[in-house]
């Protein structure tokens, strides 16, 4: 297994359009490896093959305190979104930035596993956030789409401050 290269805003790969996945091979499950190792070593709890730079729907998720529910989803879609909710958002291509984003409180998504076999999830809450976010990236959407441009901008700042004093120190 090795870890990947996270791709960073404003890269405009992360901007990408992901493909289906169609091929249900080693390769895939080796890059479901690679994406969990990558997710884990950066303390994420979710990671979209965009992210990578793999431009095919499958995304990576584990919510749990023990890092012991891994959860891969080729091919997602919702099927169904209920109620709202307001949950403080993070994200691997944005290190350091967080900001209030409004989503579905509860979806029931189709999917397929490594094998290609049809599965039905239904999260509510942090997962279903999560996944709606990872679910975003493989359509080439950031959480902070979501924002006012005012607001937008001001985290953004603070981003590149941010680099800037990483770059210095
Ligand atoms: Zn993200």
């Amino acid at each position: 297994m090795s870890v990947l290269p996270i791709l960073e805003f404003p890269d405009p790969r992360l901007r990408t359009r992901a493909e289906p996945v169609r091929v249900f091979d080693a390769k895939l499950k080796q890059f479901v490896a690679d994406l969990f190792e990558t997710m884990y070593a950066a303390n994420g709890v979710g990671l979209a093959a965009t992210q990578v730079d793999v431009h095919q729907r499958v995304l990576v998720a584990d919510m749990s305190d023990d890092r012991k529910q891994p959860l891969a989803l080729i091919n997602a879609q919702i099927l169904e979104k209920e109620g709202s909710q307001v949950y403080q958002e993070g994200c691997l291509s944005f290190p350091g930035l967080y900001a209030d984003v409004t989503r579905a409180l509860k979806v029931k998504v189709k999917a397929q596993d490594l094998d290609g076999n049809e599965i039905v999830v239904e999260a509510e809450g942090p997962l279903a956030v999560c996944i709606q976010h990872e679910m975003d990236h493989l359509d080439g959407k950031v959480f902070v789409d979501y924002l006012s441009s005012l607001k937008r901008a001001l985290l953004l700042k603070r981003l590149d401050k941010q680099r800037k004093q990483a770059a210095s120190a």
